[in-house]
């Protein structure tokens, strides 16, 4: 390659923003997880604990609250935002926030995770509103292991979502499976099976201790190694694929016939913290710059006590330069989170 092409390559490549949201370790955030309320339909073993008491709904950030920290943020170089909760759809007019933040010039993708008990009815509105993309949360396709690991029914109507989802246009959707040794494993090959047959890209993602019910141990994780061994003993060898987005935390694979491909995400076997680039807003209007931080930088009180854009932005970025370097866990000084995962926002 010439020199001169060189150059036009590099000036393609546009500039970080100034006041970019760099940690100092050098790792640059994009991707903020934002949290809509703590509520949720289901009550996943692995999440929430049997009784729980929210939130208060004046507590939560409202629409226009979020919609203006995300426009703050996008100044400092957020580009992707990654609806979640608890469960978002719970959360009346979710389209409308979709709306708000699509109409963000900077933010290239809005994205949604949820668990797609509500999403039937909300697809076509969602996929209107500009909705980018969408994680569907499901471990099994059994009724009665989706009600002892959900505390709840509902398998036929999050199947009948993914279908909506997928009629309203919605494509590359993904699967998450949380994987949990002595209850999961039995899950993974007709899930596997399932979401080859139907096109949708499965991730299993290693239980991490951020259960209400504090019941997580290093041994009830099902490692994604443990989890492949089972798959391919079944679907053959899985062929890995190269990394495309370097801020992606899954190692991706084919299936050895070509059809398909799955991912494991193995935040406790395989931390990948050294390539984190997400932040998180949890509902109530905390900053965090990590599912296990210990601290959160308070933005509700700043916009609620009449904080301009700048007060905002010097919190987040404050908030970045906190950031440890990795999650620790497995280590002696590892401190499991106050907030449970259905607090922050996964
Ligand atoms: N309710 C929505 C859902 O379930 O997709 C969004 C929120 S949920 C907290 C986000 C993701 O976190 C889900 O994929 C869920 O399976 C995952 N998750 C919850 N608790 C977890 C844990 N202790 N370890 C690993 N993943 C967990
Ligand atoms: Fe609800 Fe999602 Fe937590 Fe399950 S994982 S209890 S669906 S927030």
């Amino acid at each position: 390659m010439s020199v001169n092409h060189m150059i036009a390559n590099q000036e393609k490549v546009a500039a970080p923003p100034a006041g970019a949201l760099f940690d100092r370790f050098g790792r640059r955030h994009t991707d903020l997880r934002v949290s809509v309320t703590d509520r949720c339909n289901l009550r996943c073993t692995y999440c929430m604990p049997e009784e729980v008491s929210f939130r208060p709904r004046e507590e939560l950030l409202t629409y226009e609250e979020i919609a203006r920290v995300v426009s703050v943020a996008t100044q400092q170089g957020i580009r992707t935002v990654r609806l979640t909760g608890g469960e978002p759809l719970v959360r009346t007019g979710l389209a409308r926030l979709v709306r708000l933040l699509v109409a963000l010039p900077l933010l290239e993708e809005v994205a949604l995770t949820t668990n797609g008990l509500l999403l039937a009815e909300q697809a076509e509105e969602l996929a209107s509103a500009g909705l980018t993309r969408i994680n569907v949360s499901l471990d099994s396709l059994s009724p009665e292991r989706f009600v002892e690991i959900t505390r709840r029914t509902g398998l036929e109507q999050v199947l009948a979502g993914l279908s909506r989802a997928r009629q309203c246009g919605f494509r590359a959707i993904r699967i998450n499976a949380v994987s949990v040794r002595g209850l999961t494993e039995t899950e993974i090959v007709p899930l596997a099976e399932f979401c080859r047959a139907e096109g949708f890209h499965l991730r299993f993602i290693e239980f991490m201790p951020l259960d209400a019910d504090a019941a997580w141990a290093n041994e009830s994780v099902l490692t994604g190694a443990a989890v492949r061994q089972i798959l391919e003993e079944t679907c053959g060898p899985l062929v890995p694929l190269a990394v495309t987005d370097s801020g992606q935390p899954a190692v991706d694979y084919a299936y050895a016939d070509g059809s398909g491909r799955v991912g494991f995400i193995n935040p406790v076997s395989q931390p990948f913290c050294d390539r984190c680039d997400r932040l998180r807003l949890t509902a109530d209007g905390q900053f965090q710059n990590c599912l296990f931080s210990q601290a959160e930088w308070d933005v509700r009180q700043v916009i609620r006590s009449g904080g301009d854009d700048d007060q905002v932005a010097q919190l987040l970025a404050a908030c970045v330069r906190a950031k440890q370097a990795g999650h620790g866990i497995g280590t002696e000084q590892f401190k499991r989170p106050e907030r449970a995962m259905y607090q922050i926002g996964g």
